[in-house]
């Protein structure tokens, strides 16, 4: 009898247990900018929001990156190999329900689709996306969207060969990336800060105004762009020109975690109250810290000049729809 009844509430709790997940699942986040590198040379831990750009000296050896370890609470450990680093953020996808635009060289962007299809959107660029100079030829970017299953062209590093978007040498493309309607990211503002003078002597400050940007929208039209970095820290530029052009979106990659906090949310603030708060898309800019992810969602979770509704749209429906997710193929 008494066995019957443990059996009876046995069997009653498992149906309760099966009826009631454990943790109820994480609203969906899209990071629109995530690079496959993993073990950089010279890379270390990194404590976010919290940059070392300091004052060097040309007669002693500088940081190369000016993200030096320093105290913190959250400091960020990087992944020793590219593998290593693979596997660890695919772990922190899905254990954050995240989706990401991915990009690289092909081959490399192909390893991290086949370790996870449905949480990969593969984007690659003619560029290395760090402005290694050497350009794809347009026939073989053409392959890699309309056979090769690529959906983004990114990162396009053009700034640090010191090269306008606008110039025409790369305009053919551009041109292609109209043809085939595939979205374009395009790195504008922060990157390299503090280090054009020691380890990228091309890149220019100048060619990350978001303006420079105007002649290629107008000679493409229907081209669908996104600012990386959102063109930090011009706001005006950026704001000019969010205005002036309605198919211009921009993320928050990078600009997220390498700047004082007070900072980072003073200049998202200042685009969504401006009025541009369903073109903002949330991105990492993740290089080599898989736990980066979880520290930059927290930026925009924890904004309080965000409403649920604008924190949910940051995180994921403006690049649901900027990205056309519904007609994205996931397979
Ligand atoms: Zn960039």
């Amino acid at each position: 009898m008494r066995c019957t009844t443990l059996s009876t509430l046995l069997m009653a709790a498992a149906a309760i247990a099966a009826a009631q997940p454990s943790e109820p699942a994480r609203p969906p986040v899209i990071d629109v900018h995530v690079h496959t590198f993993g073990g950089i040379p010279g890379v270390g831990p990194m404590c976010p929001f919290n940059p070392q750009f300091l004052a060097a000296d040309p007669s002693i050896k500088a940081d190369q990156i000016g993200w030096a370890k320093q105290d913190c609470t959250d400091l960020l450990e990087p992944s020793k190999t590219p593998e290593e680093y693979m596997k660890a953020v695919l772990a922190e996808y899905e254990r954050l329900n995240v989706t990401a635009v991915v990009m690289g060289d092909q081959k490399s962007v192909q390893k991290w689709k086949d370790a996870a299809p449905g949480r990969i959107i593969p984007g690659t660029s003619f560029d290395t996306g760090i402005g290694g100079g050497k350009y794809l030829p347009v026939e073989e970017l053409r392959t890699a969207f309309t056979k090769g299953g690529f959906k983004v062209m990114g990162e396009v590093g053009l700034q640090y060969q010191g090269l306008s978007p606008s110039d025409p040498s790369v305009d053919a493309y551009f041109a292609l990336a109209e043809e085939l309607d595939i979205p374009v990211g395009i790195h504008m503002g922060t990157g390299g800060s503090g280090r054009a003078n020691i380890t990228m002597p091309k890149f220019r400050g100048s060619m990350g105004n978001p303006l420079l940007l105007e002649d290629l929208l107008a000679r493409h039209p229907k081209l669908r762009v996104w600012i990386m970095h959102a063109g930090y820290p011009m706001i005006d530029q950026l704001l000019t020109l969010l205005q002036a052009n309605a198919y211009l979106y921009v993320d928050v990659a990078g600009l997220i975690w390498s700047y004082p906090l007070k900072e980072v949310h003073n200049y998202i603030q200042r685009i969504v109250e401006a009025g541009f708060e369903d073109r903002v898309m949330f991105g990492t800019d993740q290089l080599v810290w898989p736990k980066l992810m979880a520290a930059s969602i927290s930026v925009i979770e924890g904004a309080t000049y965000l409403s649920p509704q604008q924190k949910r749209d940051i995180l994921y429906n403006n690049a649901a729809r900027f990205l056309r997710l519904d007609k994205v193929d996931k397979k």
